[in-house]
């Protein structure tokens, strides 16, 4: 039986002489934490149920609410936190796993903000973006290793089925189910007006996604949810989950509560069923049979989509994906540690895996080194928080970033890690009606957009500072990079000189 992991750790102050007893608050708290007492006349607040979502304090019309962190202290004890304490307690009372939402939030290493970009000075002038172009497109697909000619000397496209994005951007797989039908019609609707892509997560397609399918990448995961002919057919491209970075090497687990009519008849599961998806493929036991997917899905859409692999960052990721190369697919997507999810084991989502940073240095180097590296993209995602990551990522050897915690600050997340208990008050990671109301899916698109297009400006201000007018010039490109306050072995690993150097 699983248990919140999430402490109740934060305190509702009200400002009373600024509240105006409007009652904003009492409406918008799916936690019913707070309420209007008609004996006092005065607002109550009951801080026990409080996550800390913040919608209370943004909507509040007095700015009369705010949160903060229970000063109620145990004593200072290194090997034993607070938190360690508290979890315990719950395990013992219960018996039960730790559960928790989005990302980890333990202080492991940022490599992005280890990693320093370059800027050209005298002889190898910038650009200016403003005044000439710049191109931040891409292709991902397979490519040749080298340039073909007819007769008559021009160069022949041999690039098949390539998924081209405007900018090195996806929105990652978040799926029906976890977050809501408004949430998901807001990435599909500033996917298509921005010519990228999102991706359907394991959930199944809801039909009125179907007219979005040029800019979808439907998911195939272990539980097989909503997967048939017609969604397969629906999307631009297949992706096979064989991992995800938040919970590496355990399956996917959506609450009954959350499979409601139409999230049931989407994912093909009955109402109200706890929808469990396997740790492994049941028909995947090594590389030969990853390449039988492969190739039975790239069949069952008449060769004409290109078929991702989605991994988790593990340790033995370099070898895992020289193998997936060699399998047949067109694009390998690597998840880091720090990646989100609707809900994992805390244990598993706290300790499992390696940064991304890491894990695609190291990729893109024994691709090289194979000979392999053109043979697939790669897309990488967990724990990309600005443009500077996504150069960072490209220079380490990314074709292309997925985002999703990023997509769904966007939306209006605070970050309270508490999706898995199906209330979000931002109308985001939940199923109830009222609740999902409250994000209006064209004004979630546009804020959608508006981040992706400020990121492309980053993107290119930073490509022109480099001197570098193609987004292409720029993949792999390592001595853009240095490291700072690293040590040999993390240089080595990200393949790049320290500062200085
Ligand atoms: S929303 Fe603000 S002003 Fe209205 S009742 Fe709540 S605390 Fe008071
Ligand atoms: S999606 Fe909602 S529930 Fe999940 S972390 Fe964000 S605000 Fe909290």
């Amino acid at each position: 039986m699983p248990i919140n992991y999430e402490d109740n750790i934060y305190e509702v102050i009200r400002n009373r002489e600024r509240c105006i007893n409007c009652r904003v608050c009492e409406r918008q708290c799916a936690n019913l934490v707070h309420k209007y007492s008609a004996e006092t006349g005065e607002m109550v607040s009951d801080s026990m149920t409080c996550v800390d979502c913040q919608r209370c304090v943004s909507l509040c019309p007095t700015k009369a609410l705010k949160i903060i962190k229970n000063i109620n202290t145990y004593r200072d004890n290194a090997n034993w936190s607070e938190s360690a304490i508290k979890s315990l307690y719950k395990q013992a009372e219960s018996g039960g796993v730790l559960l928790s939402s989005m990302g980890t939030p333990e202080p492991y290493p940022v490599y992005w903000d280890k990693i320093l970009i370059n800027a050209s000075q005298v002889t190898n002038p910038s650009i200016d973006p403003l005044r000439e172009p710049m191109e931040t497109r891409v292709s991902l697909s397979r490519r040749p290793q080298n340039v073909e000619r007819d007769g008559e000397g021009n160069i022949v496209n041999t690039i098949k089925n390539a998924l081209t994005l405007s900018v090195p951007i996806m929105f990652s797989a978040m799926s029906y189910g976890s977050i809501s039908y408004n949430a998901h019609k807001s990435l599909a609707i500033a996917a298509k007006k921005l010519g990228i892509f999102y991706n359907t997560g394991e959930g199944g397609l809801h039909r009125d996604f179907y007219e979005y399918g040029a800019n979808t990448i439907v998911q195939v995961a272990s539980g097989r949810f909503g997967v048939y002919k017609d969604y397969l057919d629906a999307g631009a491209a297949v992706e096979i989950k064989m991992g995800q970075g938040a919970k590496p090497g355990i399956g996917g687990h959506l609450p009954g509560e959350k499979i409601v009519d139409d999230v049931s008849k989407t994912r093909m599961i009955p109402k109200g069923t706890d929808a469990i998806s396997p740790a492994p493929h049941h028909d995947i036991y090594s590389i030969e049979d990853l390449r039988q997917l492969v190739f039975s899905l790239k069949e069952a859409t008449n060769y004409t989509k290109p078929v991702i692999v989605k991994i988790a960052a593990v340790h033995n990721i370099a070898a895992i994906a020289s193998g997936i190369a060699r399998s047949g697919a067109d694009i390998i997507a690597i998840d880091g540690f720090r990646g989100g999810t609707g809900a994992a084991p805390t244990r598993i989502r706290d300790n499992v895996g390696i940064p991304v940073e890491l894990a695609l240095a190291c990729v893109d180097t024994r691709l090289r080194e194979e000979g392999i590296r053109n043979d697939i993209a790669l897309v990488v995602g967990g724990s990309i928080r600005n443009s500077a990551d996504i150069v960072k990522a490209v220079a380490l050897g990314a074709d292309a970033v997925y985002i999703a915690t990023g997509a769904l600050l966007a939306l209006g997340c605070h970050l309270c890690r508490s999706c898995h208990l199906g209330k979000c008050n931002w109308g985001i990671a939940t199923q109830n009606p009222e609740l999902v109301k409250r994000l209006n899916p064209e004004t979630g698109s546009v804020r959608l957009i508006n981040l992706v297009t400020a990121w492309k400006h980053e993107i290119e201000e930073m490509m022109g500072g480099m001197g570098i007018n193609s987004i292409e010039a720029l993949r792999g490109n390592r001595l853009m990079l240095r490291g700072i306050g690293l040590t040999n072995k993390e240089l080595e690993i990200l393949g790049i000189y320290h500062a200085g150097e």
